[in-house]
């Protein structure tokens, strides 16, 4: 899939929408989900244009790999989570219902999670 530059995540980080920002560096942007799954829902993005996790390993330079996930894992550290736990995810694609097309990573935390998805059948 192309990359869609007028994505939501895409037009965050440009400043045309607002966010609250938990975290940003030279490769990644950290902020609240719009609609909390958790009490502790933060999005991690990179600040490159990549649509999945696919996607950017395949095309992104190693420098922002290693900084995306540095980022991901300074972001769990300043939310102080580290010790009672949390969870991250990234969704790609139709049967993971991404709905935005921008590589994002989900870190849940805050509560006891729960099984960590529902047993589901090929389909
Ligand atoms: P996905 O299903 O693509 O993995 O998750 C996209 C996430 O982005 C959802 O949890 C949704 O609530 C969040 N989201 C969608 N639009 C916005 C927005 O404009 N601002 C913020 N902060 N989160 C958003």
């Amino acid at each position: 899939m192309a990359y869609d530059p007028s994505n939501v995540f895409a037009r965050i980080l440009r400043g045309e929408l607002p966010c609250k920002k938990v975290y940003e560096d030279e490769w990644a942007l950290a902020f609240h989900d719009i609609n909390p799954l958790a009490p502790v829902h933060v999005l991690v993005i990179p600040k490159g244009p990549y649509v999945s996790m696919v996607d950017f390993g395949a095309n992104a330079a190693p420098e922002e790999v290693g900084g995306f996930f540095k980022a991901v894992a300074k972001v769990a550290e300043m939310l102080g989570v580290n010790e009672r736990g949390y969870r991250i995810l990234a969704n790609a694609g139709p049967d993971a219902n991404q709905e935005v097309p921008h590589l994002h990573v989900h870190l849940f935390a805050g509560a006891p999670l729960g099984p960590m998805l529902r047993r589901v059948s090929a389909g």
